[in-house]
């Protein structure tokens, strides 16, 4: 179907897993659709790239410019751009949380502040943050992950707030664990991934990660007209995870 006709969408880490996932199915219900990634090549036509980090506020500010002009305007943001941390508060030196939150909280700030003023000239405009279960799970070896998503949870809440009388929604998505190239690495690292793999599919309720295509469907749920009445929600896709 072709219910997003007619607009226009930004996702950000849009070049890999849950972002790549997001930016094609946009695409696929008819919206024309930007990514900023660090290396947008991940993504195929008719997707349109734009090199960005996210921490980075004047190459952010351009390239949300840029996907603006080339888009005509932005009624669609996902911010979705993060990096992981794993460690207790013992484990993790100042300049990784420095960079972490850099990343995960200011980056959605950046491209949220670049992004504003094309949303409210939109008749349909929705922001879409990518939380995760770690905002509220209280998950071991994930300190400094589960601050920045917690962050993440309140700023989404807060955003909502100041924006609703302009006419743009603000909601997130909890992914819990799910199956993308992140995830792919930290499988490759252990000493038998198989055996992790399988280890991990058990240790969720449905035996089996999420996928980035089912995280995907619920942003863009998020981010469509049929959710013009939600605004300020954070919605599990995490196969039971946090409600079981
Ligand atoms: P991924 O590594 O497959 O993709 C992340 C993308 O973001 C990559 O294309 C990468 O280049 C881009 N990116 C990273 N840092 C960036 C930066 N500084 N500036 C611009 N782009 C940058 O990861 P994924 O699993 O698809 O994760 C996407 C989001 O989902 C993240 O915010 C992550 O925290 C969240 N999340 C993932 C899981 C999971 O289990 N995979 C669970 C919950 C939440």
């Amino acid at each position: 179907t072709a219910e997003l006709a007619g607009l226009s969408a930004l996702v950000t880490g849009g070049a890999s897993g849950i972002g790549l996932a997001t930016a094609l199915l946009l695409a696929e219900r008819g919206a024309d659709v930007a990514v900023l990634d660090l290396d947008p090549s991940g993504a195929p036509a008719p997707l349109r790239g734009f090199t960005a980090d996210v921490s980075d506020h004047d190459a952010v500010h351009c390239a949300v410019r840029a996907a603006a002009e080339a888009l005509g305007g932005i009624d669609i943001l996902v911010n979705n751009a993060g990096i992981g941390a794993a460690g207790t508060v013992e484990d993790n030196p100042d300049a990784q949380w420095h960079r972490v939150l850099d990343v995960n909280v200011l980056g959605v700030v950046r491209t949220t502040r670049s992004a504003l003023p094309y949303l409210r000239a939109s008749s349909s405009a929705a922001i879409v943050n990518t939380c995760s279960i770690a905002a509220t799970a209280g998950l071991p070896q994930r300190a400094l992950y589960s601050a920045s998503k917690g962050a993440v949870l309140s700023l989404t809440l807060a955003m909502a707030a100041d924006h609703v009388r302009e006419g743009i929604r603000v909601n997130c998505v909890n992914p819990g664990t799910v199956d993308t190239p992140w995830v792919g690495r930290l499988l490759d690292a252990a000493a038998d991934p198989a055996a992790e793999r399988a280890a991990l599919d058990a240790r969720q309720p449905t035996g089996r990660l999420v996928t980035a295509a089912e995280v995907a469907a619920a942003i863009v749920y998020l981010a469509s007209p049929a959710a013009g009445s939600t605004t300020g929600t954070a919605l599990a896709v995490d196969g039971g995870m946090a409600g079981l």
